[in-house]
């Protein structure tokens, strides 16, 4: 039997382990494989050059932050298996943990890491500039150079959406959010935000269909979803804000959830509805989203395990 296993191998994933290891807690992570659409290492191999996490002044390339954050959980010792787990049996300790490869493994305690998938359209165009041009993050892409001084655009209505528009003003020459309604779903103050924002025009009962460009993102198809008609926009950005999908399926409502799927942890600290089950990184947090804010409440779901294991032996 395990004393901790850790589902999940983004930020939030690899502190509990490097974390938990130091502890002497012996855990074991299974780091999923294409678990959520997403490749072992989470969110950042999707992306290109992180630059907002401490510790590396000339940036770092996301796959390769998620390459040393495993390699320093190994080094720890922290073992690590390629693999998805599936479903869960919660209803009595020791938990269960059932692998997509057939075997079963119990545990003490159980990290709950697995991320939030970013919501994407899959117009045309999109794998080509995915990441040249088209993101799902304006907080993390939104400064890089081929942004500067263009006009992007941000699809959403929702609070996320005039968030990332707001935030992209402070660089871009001129922000188009565009909402497929005519009205949106952010809060009223969101959208007073957005409406007293010269920089942000906002283009009503629209998508987009296709992408266009060379090597980058120029230019976009766009359509009127009321009328059907479909133009042509210049941009060099389009960032995706249309929500996120929390990995929480595997869990089989064993752990309370909140209204949009997302675990719900007592404020200020990773316990979820289940004793001995914590829940730290996206998963967990709808709002900040951040490599670093996961690797915080990845530090503190391992500090909370150790407590619970040293109460409950
Ligand atoms: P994730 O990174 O989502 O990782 C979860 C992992 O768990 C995944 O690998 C998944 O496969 C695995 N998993 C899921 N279910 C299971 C299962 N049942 N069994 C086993 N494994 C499972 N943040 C920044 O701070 N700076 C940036 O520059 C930045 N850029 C970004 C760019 C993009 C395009 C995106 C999408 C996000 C970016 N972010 C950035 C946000 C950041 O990536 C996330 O906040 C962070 O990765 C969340 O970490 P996490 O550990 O909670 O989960
Ligand atoms: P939401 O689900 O609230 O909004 C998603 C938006 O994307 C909606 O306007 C939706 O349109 C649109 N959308 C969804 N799918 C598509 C699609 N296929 N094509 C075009 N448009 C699409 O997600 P958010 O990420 O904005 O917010 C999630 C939660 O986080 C909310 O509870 C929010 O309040 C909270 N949050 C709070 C913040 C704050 O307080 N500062 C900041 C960020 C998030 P439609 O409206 O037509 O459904």
């Amino acid at each position: 039997m395990e004393s901790v296993i850790i589902i999940g191998s983004g930020p939030a994933g690899h502190t509990a382990a490097i974390y938990t290891a130091r502890a002497s807690l012996n855990p074991l992570l299974f780091e999923g494989m294409m678990a959520g659409g997403i490749a072992a290492g989470g969110q950042l191999t999707t992306t290109t050059e992180i630059e907002n996490f401490p510790g590396f002044p000339e940036g770092i390339s996301g796959p390769e932050l998620m390459v040393r954050m495993r390699e320093q959980s190994m080094k720890c010792g922290a073992r690590i298996k390629t693999q998805t787990v599936e479903r869960l049996d919660l209803s009595k300790r020791p938990f269960s943990l059932f692998l997509d490869s057939g075997e079963t493994v119990e545990a003490r305690a159980i990290v709950v890491a697995t991320g939030a998938t970013a919501r994407r359209m899959n117009i045309l165009g999109e794998e080509k500039f995915w990441q040249r041009g088209i993101s799902a993050c304006a907080v993390c892409d939104g400064a890089l150079p081929i942004f500067r001084n263009k006009v992007l655009v941000v699809v959403g209505g929702g609070d996320s959406a005039i968030e990332e528009a707001s935030h992209l003003t402070k660089t871009a020459s001129k922000v188009i959010l565009m909402h497929r309604r005519d009205e949106l779903r952010a809060s009223k103050a969101m959208q007073k935000r957005a409406f007293d924002n010269p920089k942000i025009e906002i283009l009503w009962n629209t998508i987009p269909v296709e992408a266009k460009g060379e090597k980058f993102l120029s230019s976009l198809k766009i359509k009127n979803v009321k009328t059907g008609e479909e133009s042509e926009i210049a941009s060099s950005g389009l960032f995706y804000a249309i929500g996120h999908t929390p990995n929480t399926a595997f869990l089989g409502g064993q752990i309370e959830l909140d209204d949009a799927g997302y675990v719900k942890t007592v404020p200020g600290s990773t316990l979820t509805s289940v004793k001995g089950v914590f829940a730290c990184g996206d998963v967990q947090d709808k709002r900040y989203r951040q490599a670093i804010t996961s690797a915080g409440s990845g530090c503190m779901a391992a500090l909370d395990v150790e407590h619970f294991l040293n109460d409950h032996t």
